[in-house]
C-alpha cells in the first residue's frame, strides 16, 4: 500500500520513526503532539549495537554518529572507582556494510531534532498542541475496507486510511480502544538521570557495581555524559523537586574515586530526572480495525537492556515494511504484530528480569549473563 493517509499521534521516538518511514514509502503522513512545546525529558539515551541497526535504518545513522557519541563498550568498576574490566560490545551486521558501531549514546533532544530534520526535509512537519477527543471507524463497509473519523481538539474532523498511536507508556487511546490491557505497573525501582560534562576519560559507558544501587555514565556527545542511577524503592516515596539534588548526592556518596568527583558537581541548576519505573506489555493484538499502537504504547520497558527506543525505531520500519507489502492496513497491522510480538516482550521481561536480580543484589556475573543473552537475541533480525 502506498499513497494512503495516515494519522500518527504521538511524535516521541516511535511516532517519528513510524512517521519517517511510512512517509519514505510514499504515505501521506500528518504527525500531531498533545504538548505545545517540545520538552524532551529523560536527558540522554543509551544506544545498543541493534539500536544502531534501526537507526542506519531509518536513514539518520551519519547525523547520530556526528552528533552523538559512540564507543567499543563498558567499563566496569567497583564501588572504589577501581577499574575491573573493559566489556566491548559486539557490533551489528550493517544492511549495507557499514561499519556499525557496538554501542553509543546520544542527547534525547538530539535525536528528536535528527529526526524532525530529516521529516521535514519529506515535507512532513509535526502539529503541536493537538490531540485527538476521539476516533470512530466503520468496521463493517460492505468492501471490507476501513477508514477512521478523527476529532482533533482544535474541533476538525478528519479522516485517515490508518491512524498510528504513538502516546507513549499512558496511552489514553490504549485504555479506550484496548479496554482490556493491563494498565502499566511500577517495578519497585527508580532511576535518577541528569546530563553533566563529560571528563575526557569517560570515553566508554561506565558502570560501577557493588554498592547498594547501581550507576552508569554513558558518553552522549564530545562535550556531554549523562549519570544514572537505579534505586530500590518499594514504597514509591513521594519526592519534591527541590530536594533530587540532595538525595541524589547523598546516594552517590558511598562511592569513592571519580563517581565522588561527579557528585560534586550536581548543583541546584543540574536539571535531574527522577522516575519511578513502570512497565507492561500488551500481549493480545497491538491494532483494531485500521488504529495500530507503536512504542512504549505497546510495550513499555525498564531501562536495563538500554533498548525501549531502538524497539520503538524497529516498530516505525517493520509496520512500514508490512505497510508496503500489504493488500490492506488489517493485514499489514497483524503482519506488523507478529514480527515485533515475541521480540518486545522479550525486552519487557527480561528487563523486569534483571531488575528484579538487582533488587536482590545478584552477582554481577548473574546479570551480565542475562544482559548479554538478551542482547544476543536482539543481534537477529527484527
Ligand atoms: C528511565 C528510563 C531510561 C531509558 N533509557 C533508555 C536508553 O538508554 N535507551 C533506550 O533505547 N531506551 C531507553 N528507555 C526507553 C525509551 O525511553 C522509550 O522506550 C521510548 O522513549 C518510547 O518512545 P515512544 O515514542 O513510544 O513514547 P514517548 O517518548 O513517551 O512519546 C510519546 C509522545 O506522545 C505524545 N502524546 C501522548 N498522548 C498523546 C495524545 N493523546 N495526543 C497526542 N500526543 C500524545 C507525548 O507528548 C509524547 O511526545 C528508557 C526508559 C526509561 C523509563
Amino acid at each position: 500500500m502506498q499513497d494512503k493517509r495516515i494519522l500518527i499521534v504521538g511524535a516521541g521516538i516511535a511516532g517519528l520513526s513510524s512517521a519517517l518511514m511510512l512517509a519514505k514509502n510514499g504515505n501521506d503522513v500528518m504527525v500531531i503532539d498533545a504538548n505545545e512545546n517540545w520538552e524532551i525529558t529523560g536527558a540522554g539515551l543509551t544506544i545498543s549495537g541493534p539500536s544502531f541497526r534501526a537507526i542506519e535504518a531509518l536513514g539518520i545513522l551519519s547525523d547520530v554518529m556526528a552528533q552523538g557519541h559512540t564507543h567499543p563498550g563498558i567499563k566496569v568498576h567497583d564501588n572504589h572507582g577501581l577499574h575491573l574490566k573493559t566489556l566491548i560490545s559486539p557490533c551489528i551486521a550493517s544492511q549495507t556494510g557499514a561499519a556499525l558501531p557496538g554501542a553509543g549514546g546520544i542527547l534525547r533532544s538530539t535525536l528528536h531534532a535528527i529526526l524532525l530534520e530529516h521529516l521535514s526535509r519529506l515535507g512532513v512537519q509535526v502539529q503541536m498542541g493537538l490531540k485527538c477527543t476521539s476516533i470512530s471507524q466503520d468496521l463493517l463497509r460492505p468492501d471490507g475496507s476501513v477508514q477512521a473519523q478523527v476529532h482533533l481538539t482544535d474541533q476538525r474532523t478528519l479522516s485517515f486510511d490508518a491512524v498510528v498511536l504513538g502516546e507513549g507508556l499512558y496511552s489514553k487511546s490504549r485504555q479506550h480502544l484496548f479496554p482490556k490491557a493491563t494498565p502499566p505497573a511500577l517495578t519497585g525501582q527508580a532511576c535518577w538521570r541528569v546530563v553533566l560534562s563529560r571528563p575526557e576519560n569517560v570515553d566508554h559507558r561506565f558502570f560501577y557495581l557493588g554498592g547498594s544501587v547501581k550507576v552508569g555514565l554513558t558518553p552522549v556527545s564530545n562535550e556531554h555524559m549523562y549519570l544514572f542511577l537505579l534505586e530500590s524503592i518499594p514504597h514509591n516515596p513521594h519526592r519534591e523537586t527541590a530536594e533530587l539534588q540532595v538525595i541524589l548526592k547523598s546516594l552517590l556518596s558511598e562511592f569513592n574515586g571519580e563517581l565522588s568527583s561527579i557528585a560534586q558537581s550536581i548543583n541546584a541548576q543540574s536539571h535531574i530526572v527522577y522516575r519511578p519505573l513502570e512497565s507492561h506489555f500488551l500481549s493480545d493484538s497491538w491494532s483494531t480495525g485500521c488504529v495500530v499502537l507503536v512504542g512504549d504504547a505497546a510495550h513499555a520497558t525498564t531501562p536495563q537492556l538500554a533498548s525501549g527506543a531502538g524497539m520503538a525505531m524497529e516498530d516505525g520500519i517493520v509496520l512500514s515494511e508490512e505497510f508496503l507489502k500489504a493488500k490492506d492496513t488489517q493485514e499489514a497491522f497483524h503482519r506488523y504484530f507478529l514480527r515485533r510480538q515475541n521480540r518486545c516482550n522479550m525486552v519487557v521481561q527480561n528487563s523486569l528480569k534483571i531488575g528484579q536480580l538487582e533488587l536482590a543484589r545478584a552477582s554481577a556475573v548473574e546479570q551480565a549473563q542475562l544482559v548479554e543473552s538478551s542482547l544476543l537475541e536482539l543481534a537477529s533480525p527484527y
